[in-house]
């Protein structure tokens, strides 16, 4: 049995070698055709399934918004992390929009109020709204 692929921690859209795959020619990307070492097609499965997710997070007194690259795939507990869990709170927040911006926060302030995250984008474009979902405003979904 083939084993499973190791998880990457770095960049999904650039053609790796492990995307050539053994049935593949040896030199580009088994899926979308694009040879080692340049960008995958924008449709290919590599990219639409990376293990990452796009944020959009609002610093609310400026109201700038900065669109933070998570590198975990968006799974079933992602929501509960953004709403409920440690992502809900300002001080997690404050860290990803700075570092949104290739920055490192220079306080940690925990709340409610100072950021809001208004979506997550998945690989696909598909978009799950965050602070206006029930499960953030503490509804039953
Ligand atoms: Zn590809
Ligand atoms: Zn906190």
């Amino acid at each position: 049995m083939q084993e499973p692929r190791k998880t990457r921690a770095k960049d999904w859209n650039t053609v790796e070698a492990d995307d050539l795959r053994p049935a593949g020619n040896g030199k580009d990307c088994f899926y979308c055709g694009v040879p080692l070492g340049s960008l995958h097609h924008e449709g290919c499965v590599i990219r639409r399934c990376a293990g990452q997710y796009l944020v959009a997070i609002r610093k609310n007194d400026t109201g700038e918004i900065r669109i933070y690259r998570h590198d975990i795939a968006w799974d079933d507990t992602s929501m509960y992390q953004w709403t409920d869990g440690n992502y809900g709170c300002d001080c997690n927040r404050r860290l990803f929009w700075y570092r949104a911006a290739g920055d490192e926060a220079e306080e940690v302030i925990c709340g409610e109020t100072a950021f809001s995250v208004l979506y997550a984008e998945l690989p696909d474009g598909t978009r799950i709204e965050i602070d206006e979902s029930p499960e953030r405003r503490g509804e039953k979904p």
